[in-house]
């Protein structure tokens, strides 16, 4: 029952992951995030604060230039 133990990790939302503008297009799962994000290629749009939060993993994202 390997749905468990997914589950228990994407209930833990403190993760931000700093990127920069050589990462854009932003997208999640990316290189820098871990087996944490296992889920299908997403896009992710950057808000007025450069962050944007992965709607399957809930890992921010933190534009740093
Ligand atoms: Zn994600």
């Amino acid at each position: 029952m390997t749905h468990q133990t997914v589950a228990a990790a994407t209930n833990n939302a403190d993760r931000t992951v700093k990127v920069t503008s050589k990462d854009l297009p932003l997208y999640c799962p990316s290189e820098k995030s871990q087996l944490w994000a296992e889920h299908p290629r997403v896009y992710l749009k950057l808000d007025h604060d450069n962050q944007s939060n992965c709607p399957y993993c809930n890992t921010t994202y933190l534009l740093e230039s």
